[in-house]
């Protein structure tokens, strides 16, 4: 099929395009829209049941819990009808602090500029009008997901330029860069909600290592929302592909009444920052409003 309209999501872990932005590929891939994920990482780090690592033993020890997460990233890109899966062939980062954090194969520790040239590369093969990444913070604050938006920010802006990364292909512009946000509404109501569940609010996650009440503090205001109810059930069914990322503990989620559900659920929400809207709010409705396909 000859895509007009491209869509690239470009974060560092598998289920980073499930959790945060699944709603929105499975509506833009319904509508005709080639959606690539650029994913840097296989998502190494981390624990796991072991039980699940089982069919991976012919694989060195630290390859195991990435192969099954690709494993996992490639059901959830059916699901959602992904036109494309590219690897930047990183190591997961873990967090600040950690062994893997110091590993040289990290994400972080990647030369930048190379890493930038990977992504820029990918932009002019892909050609999308639309590019997708973190905030500054990540989201969360988790080291990849800062150093993917600051990549991602960078390559957005030398791929159009004939002058930079002359080796990866034919200057190609990108008409718009938006970040994933969530409104911290929701994570305020959370840090309310949970010591109502007995979860500690600086402990949220299933590696225990989001820190909600530090997310508060980072306040980027979403400029659009999508909506994406009518596909929950497809973006549920893409995360449960990522079963080694899901909590065991009851789905919070789940127990609320259908109104908050939807309004918790229901939409995906996007800060535009290129072209620069000069902190005046423009009210889009689409990721691909103003885009001349
Ligand atoms: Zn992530």
């Amino acid at each position: 099929m000859n895509h007009s309209k491209r869509l690239m999501f470009v974060f560092p872990h598998p289920d980073d395009e499930s959790f945060g932005t699944g709603g929105s590929i499975a509506r833009y891939a319904r509508e005709g829209v080639a959606v690539h994920y650029v994913c840097a990482t296989r998502g190494e780090v981390g624990s796991v049941e072991p039980e699940m690592l089982k069919p991976y033993e012919h694989l060195p020890a630290d390859q195991r819990l990435g192969a099954l997460r690709g494993q996992e990233l490639r059901c959830a890109a059916d699901k959602l009808g992904l036109t494309g899966l590219h690897y930047l062939g990183y190591r997961d980062s873990g967090m600040t602090g950690s062994e893997d954090n110091r590993d040289p194969r990290a994400f972080v520790n990647a030369n930048p500029g190379e890493a930038t040239g990977k992504i820029v590369a990918l932009i002019r093969s892909v050609k999308p009008q639309v590019v997708v990444t973190f905030d500054p913070f990540g989201g969360y604050g988790h080291p990849d997901h800062i150093f993917i938006h600051q990549r991602t920010t960078e390559a957005f802006q030398a791929a159009g330029d004939p002058a930079q990364f002359p080796g990866a292909g034919e200057p190609y512009q990108p008409q718009k860069l938006y970040w994933s946000v969530f409104p911290r509404g929701i994570f305020k109501f959370l840090v309310r909600l949970m010591p109502l569940f007995r979860r500690d609010p600086r402990k949220f996650g299933r590696n225990g290592d989001i820190d909600l009440l530090e997310i508060v503090e980072h306040d980027y205001p979403p400029t659009m929302r999508v909506d994406v109810w009518p596909y929950y059930a497809i973006k549920t069914e893409a995360s449960k592909c990522h079963i080694s990322q899901i909590s065991g503990g009851p789905a919070i989620f789940d127990r609320l009444p259908r109104f908050m559900r939807r309004r918790l659920n229901g939409y995906e929400n996007y800060r535009l920052v290129e072209p620069n809207v000069n902190g005046q709010r423009r009210v889009e409705r689409d990721l691909f409003d103003g885009i001349n396909a």
